[in-house]
């Protein structure tokens, strides 16, 4: 039986699941950390059926009461951040450091933020129309006015690498637009997010507004995407499982937000401050073990620089502490399983046969448990290399050189994602013209922080449409015009 601490929340009950339970495992001591419920199949349905039910209560609730719900549940998300750290850093296995100021705070700060967001005007004005109005209803000007109605019911379905953070980036715009939620958190790292479910639980949402399921294997997620209650999803993932989402969304019209796989481009130009952008790339091995879908893991420098890039991201490499998350210098910790480290050590050795220089990293560091994989750098690779063109998710950078502008553009574009790159360059003038040449959603230059009002979602194969401040309460929305005789 499941731990009493994590359970299902189906209908405004917590429940165990009809399945069973399965173990949780910690990334770096291979130990169990809980066990997570096993949702069965008829369970997601109820889930998604008690959505459905809560819907048309929940949608005509006052924004200010969602507001209050929202801020209510950050407030106890914050009572309880003691008991969500450790719980987040021994599942994920992420660095206590990244626990305590991504891993938790941020679900709060989301919350929050989207507490504000339920306020944000629904209906949008609309200037008249300079085209004659339709035979149908000859002569006059039409009254209207456009009005964003909440969806229906959401599917939130998210990765492993930030569980909870992931989750609030999800059901706090949906809630806050008047949608009610079934949450699939990975099947790795669960746990908190069904303390989360306790939490809005405790917080007063109705019944049915918020559902939490869990499993180990895709029939949960699957079902749940495959429900006639579901009008949405909303997926964070990998590409391929994207992909697979959209064919059977597709069949049901179900609405789709697709933050997916990226292979983030970091581009040197000669005239870059080399502090700055080694700095940058090497923020890929710290942050997270590389789990992390934005970060510039593919870097094209300009052949001026090429060889004092790759002598700094060595150095850089070497002072950069692997070890046992829980020790507060540590830097890069283990991935999320032994499959996870299976996948990334089968890319390095493909870029390498296909001939990458390995110039550090490349093995496993000395370590009596955990699935680590030691910081590792491939230079001299051609822009078709599987390591260049393929999606790591663990703390890989690669490097290839090029010549002038058009190349490095035509490098940064040449793979199949499009989420996030980076423009490292003195001149603003061409940093700015080459990230308007960039196939992709975001582009950082000179910099690698984000700004959280700004949309946030993929070109080609990185997804379709954007989170994000009001951007990403909007895609929690459906537009309805009405018009009248004016
Ligand atoms: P994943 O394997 O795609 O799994 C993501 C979620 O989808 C899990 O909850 C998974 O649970 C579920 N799932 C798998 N198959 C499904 C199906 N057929 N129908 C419904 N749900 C299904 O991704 P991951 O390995 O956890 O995370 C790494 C990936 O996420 C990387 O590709 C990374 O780039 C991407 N990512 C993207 C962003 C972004 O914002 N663009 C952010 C973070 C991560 P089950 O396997 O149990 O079904
Ligand atoms: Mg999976």
């Amino acid at each position: 039986m499941a731990d009493p601490g994590f359970q299902l929340l189906i209908a405004g009950e917590r429940v165990d699941g009809e399945a069973g339970a399965y173990d949780i495992v910690n990334p770096a001591t291979e130990t169990v950390v809980g066990q997570a419920p096993e949702a069965s199949v008829a369970q997601v349905e109820a889930a998604a059926a008690a959505a459905a039910d809560a819907f048309p209560a929940w949608s005509r609730t006052k924004p200010e009461e969602r507001a209050a719900l929202l801020n209510k549940a950050a407030d106890l998300l914050r009572d309880r951040m003691d008991e969500l750290i450790p719980l987040v850093q021994a599942e994920t296995g992420a660095t206590l450091r990244l626990t305590q100021t991504m891993q938790v705070p941020t679900c709060i700060e989301r919350f929050r933020r989207y507490a504000k967001g339920a306020l944000e005007p629904t209906t949008i004005p609309l200037p008249p129309s300079e085209m004659p109005t339709t035979t149908l209803a000859p002569g006059g000007l039409m009254g209207a006015m456009v009005l964003r109605q909440p969806v229906g019911v959401v599917a939130c379905i998210t990765p492993y690498n930030f569980p909870i953070v992931n989750m609030a980036g999800k059901i706090g715009p949906a809630l806050a637009m008047g949608n009610t939620v079934v949450v699939k958190p990975a099947p790795q790292d669960p746990l908190a997010v069904t303390v989360f479910g306790e939490i809005l639980h405790e917080a007063g949402f109705p019944a049915g507004v918020v559902n939490v399921v869990t499993g180990s294997s895709a029939e949960a997620g699957q079902a749940l995407v495959a429900s006639d209650h579901v009008d949405m999803v909303s997926f964070t993932g990998s590409t391929p499982v994207g992909q697979a989402i959209g064919e059977v969304a597709g069949r049901g019209m179900k609405r789709l937000l697709l933050e997916l796989g990226g292979k983030g481009a970091g581009i040197v130009f000669d005239d870059a401050d080399l502090k700055t952008a080694i700095g940058t790339i090497s923020s890929v091995w710290a942050f997270h073990a590389g789990q992390i879908c934005t970060a510039p893991t593919r870097v094209i420098v300009q052949r001026g620089v090429y060889d004092q890039v790759v002598v700094g991201l060595h150095a850089a490499t070497g002072r950069l502490k692997v070890g046992d998350p829980l020790e507060k210098d540590t830097v890069v910790g283990p991935l999320i399983s032994e499959v996870q480290r299976g996948r990334v050590e089968a890319l390095i050795q493909a870029g390498i046969e296909q001939g990458g220089e390995l110039v550090a990293g490349g093995q496993r560091p000395e370590m009596a448990t955990g699935f680590y994989v030691a910081p590792t750098l491939i230079a001299g690779c051609k822009p078709d290399n599987a390591a260049v063109m393929q999606e790591f998710f663990g703390p890989v950078v690669v490097v290839v050189p090029f010549d002038d502008e058009d190349e490095a553009v035509a490098i940064a574009n040449s793979t199949e994602f499009g989420l996030y790159d980076y423009v490292f360059s003195g001149d603003t003038s061409k940093a700015l013209r080459v990230a308007k040449q960039l196939r992709t959603g975001n582009v950082g230059l000179n910099t690698a922080q984000r700004n959280h009002e700004a949309p946030f979602g993929g070109f080609k194969m990185s997804g379709v449409g954007r989170d994000g401040g009001s951007f990403g309460l909007h895609a929690y929305s459906e537009l309805q015009s009405i018009v009248w005789p004016g």
